[in-house]
């Protein structure tokens, strides 16, 4: 007896879905066909609205969050605390400190971690900018909260070395963050206190 096989455009979708952080096979099977039973218009919006999110998102050019105008929000707004930097591996992490409300200095994006496993090196992230913004001197403090995992450590101890000749405070965040956790994860009450806590490891 042959076995059944889905068709091979519901197989795409299913595979396609699986490519999603934390989608497993069932879940991916679900989604798909949910598809399948959506009209076509809502099927059309959902796939011009995966399209728009590529095409119309792009990063800011001073501090690399994801952004639909050439500088963000943040860069651009006039009430922000200009010698407060905050360092963060993605743009989900700066939505999370927002959330919590107990910053208002502004962010650098790196867009990624430097790591050994999928090997993401030193020249992909959004580094060069960082130390452009520290050397025009209105930063004054540069505040390292990339994620407390190994390569999130990896990566500040690597920004505290670039910065180390700077004329800047550098600091890392005090995580009451469980080692191993990810920014966006932790409550805003534990991202209030981590912040507040954050120590210094430049000897300025
Ligand atoms: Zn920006």
């Amino acid at each position: 007896m042959s076995k059944l096989l889905y068709p091979s455009a519901f197989e795409e979708l299913i595979a396609s879905f699986r490519t999603l952080p934390g989608i497993g096979s069932k879940s991916a099977e679900r989604m798909a066909y949910q598809i399948l039973e959506m009209d076509e218009e809502a099927v059309s919006r959902f796939a011009s609205s995966l399209l728009k999110v590529k095409n119309e998102i792009k990063h800011c050019q001073i501090c690399g969050l994801m952004s639909d105008t050439d500088t963000c929000n943040i860069c651009n707004s006039n009430i922000r605390d200009e010698s407060l930097v905050c360092v963060v591996q993605s743009s989900k992490d700066v939505f999370a400190l927002e959330k919590s409300e107990g910053y208002n200095g502004l962010y650098h994006v790196l867009n990624g971690v430097i790591s050994t496993v999928n090997g993401k090196s030193v020249d992909e992230l959004n580094l060069d900018s960082l130390v452009e913004r520290v050397n025009e001197g209105k930063i004054k403090e540069v505040i390292l909260a990339t994620n407390p995992t190994v390569e999130g450590e990896v990566t500040a101890l690597y920004i505290s070395e670039l910065l180390k000749d700077k004329e800047v405070i550098v600091t890392r965040l005090a995580y009451g963050l469980p080692v191993g956790a990810h920014l966006d994860y932790a409550d805003e009450l534990t991202l209030n206190r981590a912040l507040q806590g954050r120590r210094k490891i430049s000897n300025k």
